[in-house]
C-alpha cells in the first residue's frame, strides 16, 4: 500500500538504467569504457562523448556492470506486486542487441532474470495474501514480428491471423491465444520454456529472429477479495523489446528492410505512446503498431510502467548508447 503510494505520488512511469559489462572481445580489442557510474546511486548517469566533453542523463535508477539479477529485482519488485492489488503493469527492456535485454528479462537458469523472479514473488505474496484473497494466475507468450502477432504457447499453429480486439470498455485482448494456468513455479518455468523453445521454430537463426521481434509474456491475475467477495483483472506485461539499432543503410534491402521499417516504427509508436502518457496529452496513439495496440489496456490510466534501458559501456557503441539514451530520457 506503502509502495503504491510513494509510486503515485511520483506518476507512473519509470525509467531504469542497466549497463553490462564489457565482453571478453571488448577487452581483448582494449575498447574504453564511455559510460561514469561515479553518481549512480543518485539515478546519474555520465557518457564521454568524446575529448572531455561529459554528458549527464537522469534515470529513476541506474545499475552498474556490478549489479546483479538480484539488485535489479529488488527496484522492480513492488511495481510487480502491485498486479495483484488490481494495476496492469507494463515492464519493457529495450535498447541495441548484445546490450543484456535478454539476460535482464530472461536470464539465464543459474541467473534468472525479472521475468522468472516476478512469478516467484506474486506467488509468495499471494500466498502471504490466501486468508483474505484467492488467486488465479494464467501466463500467455506472444511475439510480434513484421506487425503479425504469433502465440508461442499454440500447440498447432493456425492459419488464422490473431488481431487485437476491444472485448469491453477498455478491456482489449486477442482472442484465440492459449492462456496456461499456473499454480506453481515448476510450471511457470515449463511455460516460460515452451515459449522460449517455439520461439525457435521456423527461423534459421534463432538470435538474429529474437532480435527482430518482441517477445511479450502476459501474466494475468483474477483476485478474489475473500471477506468482501470483490474481483478484480489485472495483467502483468514483461516485453523483450526488438533491438533498437539502425542498420547500416548498405544491409537494408528486401526483407531486412521491412523487418528494419516495422521495428523502427513499433519502437517510435511505443516512445509516442509512453511521452504521450507522460505529457498527459490528450490523444494517445495506441493504434499505430501492434505492439501498442496489444497493450493498449496496460499502458496509461492508472496503469503503471517500468522501462529498462539496456546499454553498453563500450566506445564502439557511443552512438546506439547515445540513441537509447535520448529515447529514454524523451519518455521520462
Ligand atoms: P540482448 O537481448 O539485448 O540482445 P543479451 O541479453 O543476449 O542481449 O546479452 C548479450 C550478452 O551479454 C549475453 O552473453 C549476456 O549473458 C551478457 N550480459 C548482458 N547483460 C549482462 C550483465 N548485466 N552481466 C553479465 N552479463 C551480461
Ligand atoms: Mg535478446
Amino acid at each position: 500500500k506503502l509502495h503504491n503510494q510513494i509510486q503515485e505520488a511520483k506518476g507512473n512511469i519509470r525509467v531504469f538504467c542497466r549497463c553490462r559489462p564489457l565482453s571478453k572481445e571488448e577487452i581483448s580489442a582494449r575498447y574504453s569504457t564511455v559510460v561514469d557510474f561515479d553518481a549512480a546511486k543518485d539515478g546519474d548517469l555520465g557518457v564521454l562523448t568524446g575529448g572531455s566533453t561529459k554528458k549527464h542523463f537522469k534515470f529513476d535508477r541506474v545499475f552498474t556492470p556490478k549489479d546483479d539479477q538480484v539488485d535489479v529485482f529488488v527496484d522492480a519488485s513492488p511495481m510487480v506486486v502491485s498486479v495483484l492489488d488490481g494495476y496492469n503493469v507494463c515492464i519493457f527492456a529495450y535498447g541495441q542487441t548484445g546490450t543484456g535485454k535478454t539476460f535482464t528479462m530472461e536470464g539465464t537458469e543459474h541467473n534468472r532474470g525479472v521475468n522468472y523472479r516476478t512469478v516467484e514473488e506474486l506467488f509468495k505474496v499471494a500466498n502471504e495474501r490466501s486468508e483474505t484473497f484467492s488467486y488465479s494466475i494464467s501466463v500467455s507468450v506472444l511475439e510480434v514480428y513484421n506487425e503479425q502477432i504469433r502465440d508461442l504457447l499454440a500447440t498447432s499453429q493456425t492459419s488464422k491471423k490473431l488481431e487485437v480486439k476491444q472485448a469491453s470498455e477498455g478491456v482489449h485482448h486477442v482472442p484465440g491465444v492459449v492462456e496456461a494456468k499456473v499454480e506453481n513455479l515448476k510450471q511457470v518455468w515449463d511455460v516460460l520454456q515452451a515459449g522460449s523453445n517455439s520461439r525457435a521454430v521456423g527461423s534459421n537463426n534463432v538470435n538474429e529472429h529474437s532480435s527482430r521481434s518482441h517477445c511479450m509474456l502476459c501474466i494475468m491475475v483474477k483476485s478474489k477479495n475473500l471477506i468482501t467477495g470483490e474481483c478484480t483483472n489485472s495483467k502483468l506485461w514483461l516485453v523483450d523489446l526488438a533491438g533498437s539499432e539502425r542498420l547500416a543503410k548498405t544491409d537494408v534491402q528486401g526483407e531486412r528492410l521491412k523487418e528494419a521499417q516495422n521495428i523502427n516504427r513499433s519502437l517510435s509508436a511505443l516512445g509516442d505512446v509512453i511521452s504521450a502518457l507522460a505529457n498527459k496529452s490528450s490523444h494517445i496513439p495506441y493504434r499505430n503498431s501492434k505492439l501498442t495496440h496489444i497493450l493498449q489496456d496496460s499502458l496509461g490510466g492508472d496503469s503503471k510502467t517500468l522501462m529498462f534501458v539496456q546499454i553498453s559501456p563500450s566506445e564502439n557503441d557511443l552512438g546506439e548508447t547515445l540513441s537509447s539514451l535520448n529515447f529514454a530520457t524523451r519518455v521520462r
